[in-house]
């Protein structure tokens, strides 16, 4: 026989093709085990009665005992609607149906003066309390229930085809009946033992149709430790697939270059968290095991200084290495900043971008391959085939999210070997969705800045504010600091913002005319060579502001920039903020942050400039960044997919996150490929599970 698991939706009594298109479009409901897994996001307390003088407009669904004690048509063409009187003791209210059939009309009619409940939610309408679509209950046909009923996400549109409240209960209490038998265990008796877990059928059972709170908690909690409990499993997976695969060299000796560049040439005392961050890489890189580790840090935390202390060591063992980054400009920082250091102890370096000119490429591929230069850092370039080195030993990437699983393989055949894998993140991950995005990565976190840095103080100024805050850049520019501008441009082609970018920038200039005044401008539409020239004077000192849009986030490096005015701050998201934040600060000045908003803020923008003005902790940032908008937004995750949770909540959830991280990495341990009978129901679900995402086979 047929699993019912896997039936077409339409099947499910009750439901037909009308209503199955409309669960299959609005929630993704193609079959019966998709129903199962449509959770209620919370329930009614069905025991609960209100009076009518208790209820005000802001509670949810609630239901009042009472009658109907009159109906009347009103209004006329679309906005024709019959309306109700309902009372109590305590008082009326008003109950709104639109669009009633002839027979919904009797039906209600039969009804006044008669005892019967209604339930829905409860709105204010001029000063009046009213129900709009009120389910209706004769008090003579309530059923005892017990408790809670589940309520479920619902559209517009479900409702429109008349799928409500009472309809998804009718549809689940149905499926339920139909495939209730058939739900399989997927963990083992001894973990559910273990971490003290409801069997699987009886969460199911649970989470739509509690028999009490109890039983509902238990359900929740299985649900959410069984969602963990797989994502850490192919985690796990995954990283011991790497681990045992793949082999790279051993550096095991530190050499000249590290001790010559180390006690001679590093300008200052590397912080704690730097020492910590060299020592953990300095151990991997002496392992055969190919390193995958990320390093976290915020902006100016001193992450290229670890980095090139990587690259010596590697130098030392006779390897070459190379740094990728995401953009041009950020490739080019990167090389300015690395070969003053290289050229201190005479290793040799280059820079690879879609820019270089075909002859010097030739010649750095000649030179790679020869063994001649020690380090190439450049953008995806470095990536085509064309490029072959002697022996590459490590790669440093930095920013990963705008690379990519697949890119990182393609590095890995640059060698005889694949290389250690360094990647380098300015973006602060709270620390449970960094285990989960690079779950297959080691991680070490600098949470510390260089000593003798001055907090860049940061402030909230509204656009009535804009006389004061021009008043203060020119009392920093008098004092020979420079300022940036920047304007929000969400999509480089979107017209609306480019427009606001340019009014923008002539209400500047007349702000700060010229000749006393310089102000440079960089936008997404501009040609590079017009860009560079532009940055260049800025750079330069040429100009004393910069009006910008956001491609300067991760662009130039301008120690003497000490101002940074966020034009209409509350459209940016938190790490964005954060991340332009961070392009000033780097100079010995104090340097000033001004977010700049309209005069009213909703909650969620208020929070998020609050926030910023409040710290500047990229850790704490990026927290209330989750808190905010959830998971499934926070940079870097979009395009992993692995984080919807259909229960499970990162944030809410922590300790059973934690449990469920702990029992795979314990799975993995004692039985790794799974074949344990114990561990069979296990091993079938995730075979079917992850079938598309990683291949087990590939591990066991
Ligand atoms: P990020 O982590 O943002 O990449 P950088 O590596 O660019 O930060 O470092 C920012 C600045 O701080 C650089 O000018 C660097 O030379 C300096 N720096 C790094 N480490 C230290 C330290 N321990 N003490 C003082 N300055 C440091
Ligand atoms: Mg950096």
């Amino acid at each position: 026989m047929k699993n019912p698991l896997l039936l077409s939706i339409e099947y499910l009594k009750g439901v037909g093709p009308q209503r199955a298109e409309i669960l299959r479009s609005e929630f993704g409901i193609f079959r019966f085990r998709d129903l199962l897994y449509h959770f209620p996001f919370r329930y009614v307390d069905r025991t609960k009665f209100y009076r009518i003088s208790e209820v005000t407009s802001t509670a949810t669904e609630i239901q009042i005992k009472g009658k109907i004690t009159s109906l009347r048509e009103v209004g006329e063409g679309r906005k024709k609607r019959l309306v109700g009187n309902f009372i109590d003791d305590t008082g009326e209210v008003e109950l709104v149906w639109f669009r009633t059939t002839k027979w919904q009309v009797e039906k209600f009619r039969s009804l006044i003066q008669k005892p019967i409940t209604i339930y829905g939610k409860p709105n204010l309408f001029n000063n009046k309390l009213s129900f709009t679509h009120p389910e209706i209950e004769e008090e003579s046909s309530e059923k005892s229930s017990n408790g809670l009923l589940p309520v479920y996400s619902n559209t517009e549109k479900a409702l429109k085809r008349g799928i409500n409240t009472r309809v998804w209960q009718k549809m689940q209490a149905e499926v339920w009946i139909q495939v209730g038998n058939y739900i399989k265990e997927n963990l083992s008796e001894e973990l559910c033992r273990k971490y003290g877990l409801t069997s699987r059928k009886a969460a199911f059972k649970n989470i739509h149709f509690p028999d009490s709170t109890e039983a509902l908690e238990a359900a929740r909690k299985r649900l959410k430790f069984e969602e963990f409990f797989f994502l850490h499993l192919s985690l796990q997976a995954q990283k011991a697939h790497g681990k045992r695969s793949f082999k790279s060299f051993a550096f095991t000796q530190i050499g000249n270059y590290f001790n010559d560049f180390y006690k001679n040439h590093l300008g200052f005392e590397l912080t704690n968290a730097q020492k910590r961050a060299v020592k953990e890489i300095r151990a991997d890189l002496g392992k055969e095991v190919q390193m995958n580790r990320l390093l976290q840090g915020d902006v100016g935390s001193g992450k290229t200084i670890v980095a090139f202390l990587s690259i010596l060591i590697a130098a030392d063992n006779g390897f070459q290495s190379l740094l990728m980054a995401p953009t041009e400009i950020l490739a080019q920082q990167h090389y300015n900043g690395l070969k003053e250091e290289a050229d201190k102890i005479g290793l040799n370096i280059a820079l690879l971008t879609g820019s270089t000119p075909k002859s010097a490429r030739k010649i750095i591929h000649e030179q790679l391959e020869s063994g001649e230069l020690d380090m190439l850092v450049g953008t995806h370039a470095l990536i085509e085939d064309k490029v072959q080195f002697k022996n590459l030993g490590l790669a440093i990437i930095d920013e990963q999210h705008r690379f990519g699983v697949a890119q990182r393989a393609k590095l890995w055949r640059k060698g005889k070997r694949p290389p250690h894998i360094l990647v380098m993140t300015a973006t602060p991950i709270p620390r449970t969705l960094a285990m989960t995005i690079y779950g297959d990565l080691d991680a070490t976190v600098i949470d510390e800045l260089p000593a003798g840095r001055k907090p860049i103080k940061t402030v909230h100024r509204k656009d009535k504010d804009r006389l004061v805050v021009f008043k203060f850049i020119k009392d920093e520019i008098q004092k020979g600091r420079q300022a940036y501008i920047v304007y929000p441009l969400i999509e480089e082609s979107d017209k609306m913002d480019y427009k606001d970018l340019m009014d923008g920038y002539e209400s500047i200039t007349r702000a700060f005319p010229l000749p006393e005044y310089a102000v440079s401008i960089v936008h997404g539409q501009m040609k590079p060579t017009d860009k560079e020239y532009e940055m260049q004077r800025f750079v330069k000192g040429e100009t004393q502001i910069m009006v910008a849009t956001t491609v300067i986030e991760v662009g130039v490096n301008v120690p003497n920039a000490s101002i940074m005015v966020i034009e209409s701050s509350e459209k940016f998201g938190l790490s964005q903020l954060h991340q332009l934040r961070g392009r000033v600060g780097r100079g010995a000045e104090q340097s000033y942050c001004i977010l700049m908003t309209a005069d009213k803020l909703n909650e969620v923008a208020f929070k998020r400039v609050s926030t910023m003005c409040e710290t500047n902790d990229g850790f704490r940032i990026a927290e209330v960044d989750l808190e905010l908008r959830g998971p499934g937004n926070v940079m870097g995750t979009q395009q992993s997919g692995l984080l919807d949770f259909k229960i499970a909540d990162l944030k809410a959830d922590k300790p059973i996150f934690l449990a469920a991280k702990n029992a795979a990495e314990w799975l993995i341990e004692t039985d790794p490929s799974l074949s344990h009978p114990s561990n069979q129901h296990i091993r079938a679900f995730f075979d079917a599970f992850h079938k598309k995402q990683l291949s087990w086979a590939l591990i066991s």
